[in-house]
């Protein structure tokens, strides 16, 4: 049998990392097995589906590289085939017409609560046999009595009695299929062998399996994933942040360490935290996947992308971070080599936007300088060193990391003063901020103009008493 899974969003918004995550899992899932994994948008709700959430989730979908082998399917596109099956069920006797008002069932359901019953319907139309009208909807003839048991993968057996269920709608008034009838029309017809999801479903899935045996189909077998919490033991959503995949992308994360953030949370390998995606799908497996609900952990995340961006190629790199040095508004046309940067910058950022900033020194002059930092660093004293400095880079013509630190040496012994006197201001002047990889690399990358005409504008800034 070859493994077919899937993702079905409904296009209601933003791919978010928890939908990003069911998906992962799904994919993971058939690419392990050498199998297929489907893309489906559940766009039956017409009101609240839009063309836009649809083009979020395809970008989320490639930007986190979750491939699909069919798709994407419309469910808008199926409705003929739904009213085929409805008719089925009709047919056979495993779904009925009823024309319950709406007074009715709210008059019924107020009466189970203050009953202290779980509202459900009574079956009033069940032996009726009403012919279609159009106030009448369809209900499914759930079974009496008897268990549905689901072998889940992630949650182990689960039963429910069907006394706990009712019959419920399959087609609504004006003849539109409903949530459950669609899913399981799509599941059945597209094969389905695995249906990993998240387990705000799990109460579906014994309605559908009802379903799918009064079809006479073949059922999949179900993985319920246990939701994402935000810091705060609540279900994540926005208030705790981005939750937009995209949103992670604008915020200067790679997507290896988004996937392999997300792998992490709710999966395990001993205490493996770094998975390339060759050994995710060669390591995952849906039984492993934890049965309790975990907390978004941004800290983790940071690292995980500190990580990705440490190790990347930097040319890579170099492609990814184009856009985040134009929204900085500076420009490395004119300037050092931005690989030769990179290969200095890349290990010391959590994210690219980080990264972005911290090079701008190097590429951008400025006019300010932090002013904590030059009160600290700019005085009076501190003259004398930046001069001599300038003096003696003006005189260097072998611009290397070993000559430049050569003549930081030099001056910490001449002048007489600790390392830090020297390094410190001189920092702050080709910087503005203060902060940089070891000063003499620094200065190689910034080149000999550039660091003269910084300890200039230093010099000058000091003797205008700032
Ligand atoms: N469309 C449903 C949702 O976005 C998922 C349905 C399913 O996975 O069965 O929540």
């Amino acid at each position: 049998m070859k493994v077919r899974t899937r993702f079905a969003p409904s296009p209601t918004g933003y791919l978010h990392v928890g939908g990003a995550r069911t998906a992962l899992f799904s994919w993971l899932y058939a690419r392990k097995m050498g199998g297929q994994f489907i893309l489906r948008i559940e766009d039956t709700d017409r009101e609240r589906s839009n063309e836009e959430s649809v083009n979020a989730i395809l970008e989320g979908m490639e930007w986190l590289g979750l491939d699909y082998d069919e798709g994407p399917f419309y469910q808008t596109h199926q409705f003929d085939r739904y009213k085929e099956v409805i008719q089925q069920l009709l047919d056979s006797g495993d779904a009925y017409h009823c024309d319950c008002t709406k007074e009715r069932l709210t008059q019924l359901r107020e009466q189970q609560m203050a009953d202290k019953k779980k509202p459900r319907y009574d079956g009033c139309c069940r032996e009726k046999n009403l012919a279609a009208a159009d106030n009448t909807v369809v209900r499914f003839k759930n079974p009496l009595d008897g268990d549905v048991v689901i072998d889940d993968m992630v949650k182990g057996q689960v039963i429910i009695n069907n006394r706990e269920l009712d019959d419920l709608i399959l087609a609504r008034t004006d003849d539109t299929p409903t949530y459950n009838l669609t899913v399981v029309v799509d599941d059945w017809d597209m094969k389905m062998t695995h249906i990993i999801r998240g387990d705000d479903h799990l109460n579906n899935t014994p309605r559908q399996i009802n379903i799918l045996k009064a079809l006479g189909a073949e059922l999949p077998v179900y993985a319920h994933v246990p939701m994402i919490l935000g810091d705060d033991g609540k279900r994540l959503s926005k208030r705790h942040g981005a939750v937009s995949v995209m949103q992670y992308k604008e915020d200067g994360f790679l997507p290896e360490a988004l996937i392999n953030y997300l792998v992490r949370l709710s999966w395990s390998h001993g205490d493996q935290e770094i998975f390339s995606r060759e050994e995710m799908v060669e390591l995952f497996d849906a039984v492993d996947i934890n049965t309790s609900a975990s907390a978004f952990n941004t800290e983790k995340l940071l690292w995980l992308n500190q990580h990705y961006i440490k190790n990347k190629a930097p040319e890579d790199l170099a492609d990814q971070l184009q856009n985040f040095i134009k929204a900085a508004g500076y420009s490395v046309e004119q300037g050092p080599d931005l690989i030769a940067v990179l290969k200095v910058f890349q290990e010391r950022c959590n994210t690219l936007i980080e990264l972005a900033e911290e090079m701008r020194f190097l590429y951008q002059d400025f006019d300010e300088y932090n002013a904590k930092q030059a009160k600290k660093q700019f005085k009076e004293a501190t003259l004398p060193i930046l001069e001599s400095l300038k003096s003696q880079y003006a005189e260097l013509s072998d611009w290397s990391a070993e000559a430049i630190h050569h003549i930081v040496e030099n001056t910490v012994n001449t002048l007489e003063v600790g390392f830090g006197k020297v390094g410190q201001p001189l920092r702050l002047a080709v910087t503005g901020h203060g902060k940089s990889p070891s000063i003499d690399v620094t200065l190689e990358l910034l080149g000999k103009d550039k660091t003269l005409s910084r300890l200039s504008q230093a010099i000058d800034f000091i003797n205008s008493g700032n």
